[in-house]
């Protein structure tokens, strides 16, 4: 699709030509995964201005399986840095003030080598089921031929039973382990937040997925943290307001049918678990949201999932103008 880059290859053509043509508001930098590619974290801002006032924000994309965040992303630092999207959409932001003001960091895609591994550049529900969708996510159980279990961590000589087909959501970190990016401080995702956590502590924590709205009309939706509940009152107006100000730009967006009330991650048992111990740390000094939009459905196409990430990162970039 003209306009769509997720294939790391892509990415990574564009990574060298943003990088030779912006050198003064663009930076670059990589970890290389267990697989061999890279994982980049591409900041956007103008370097001749002093970071420390500015309004920063890390957005993030940890599921394999869940591309147009990616193209998402692409757009918006192409429009940041060259005034247009890849397909010649003129800039929605206010570039110089975005450039002057803001400080933006885009892990714009946490686990290349699963993006890779997809059968298709984007889910848009015509060549496959959501189960076997879920089964290329998860990988393939070898007695029921579905989806396989969800973990934080595995490690392919410890299990009974291997699925028959490895799930792109994993990433690998070792010659046998596996890990769930935003479920596993193993991978090269939280390696990535640990380390740039130091340098920028961001007033905004933005984590990019996309999920099937399966039994719902909406097609996009904003989580609160898990733990939001546990949050200091200040975090949790904020977060409940930025999520607001998201919703609503999606709203504005023809084609966008956002759930319009905001809740925390519902998970119980192991997942909740999972979230509580690797994301706690954050919960008291950062704001932290999901966005949600919808995958492998003929009812958003691949055009309205980009454009819906998109809309997204604006209001968040816009929010946080506005709060500092
Ligand atoms: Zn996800």
């Amino acid at each position: 699709m003209h306009g769509w880059i997720s294939h790391p290859d892509d990415v990574d053509a564009k990574v060298a030509e943003w990088s030779a043509q912006y050198p003064e508001r663009f930076t670059a930098e990589s970890m290389t995964q267990y697989a061999g590619r890279k994982v980049w974290a591409l900041t956007v801002t103008d370097k001749s201005v002093d970071d420390a006032p500015k309004s920063k924000t890390m957005f993030y994309k940890p599921h394999a399986h869940e591309p147009a965040p990616i193209a998402g992303q692409v757009n918006v630092i192409n429009s940041l840095l060259a005034g247009e999207t890849l397909d010649g959409r003129p800039t929605e932001f206010d570039n110089d003030r975005v450039l002057t003001d803001a400080l933006l960091t885009f892990i714009i895609d946490a686990n290349p080598e699963g993006t890779a591994t997809a059968p298709v550049e984007y889910w848009d529900g015509s060549q496959y089921t959501n189960d076997e969708f879920w089964a290329w996510m998860r990988g393939v159980d070898p007695d029921t031929g579905k989806m396989w279990k969800r973990v934080d961590l595995w490690d392919d000589t410890k299990e009974e039973k291997l699925p028959t087909r490895y799930g792109i959501v994993y990433e690998q970190i070792s010659e046998h382990e596996y890990v769930e990016p935003n479920r596993h401080h193993s991978s090269t995702l939280f390696k990535w937040i640990f380390k740039l956590w130091e340098r920028y502590e961001w007033d905004q924590m933005f984590s990019l997925h996309q999920t099937e709205f399966e039994k719902r009309d909406e097609n996009c939706m904003i989580i609160l943290p898990v733990l939001y509940g546990d949050q200091p009152e200040d975090i949790k107006e904020y977060e409940t307001q930025w999520a607001d100000y998201v919703v609503s730009a999606w709203a504005d967006l023809d084609g966008g049918r956002p759930i319009l009330e905001s809740k925390p991650l519902g998970y119980s048992g192991e997942q909740r678990q999972y979230f509580v111990e690797r994301w706690g740390r954050f919960y008291d000094k950062s704001r932290i949201i999901t966005s949600e939009i919808q995958n492998n459905s003929p009812k958003t196409s691949p055009f309205l999932q980009m454009r819906l990430n998109e809309v997204a990162i604006r209001a968040t970039v816009e929010f946080g103008l506005g709060q500092c």
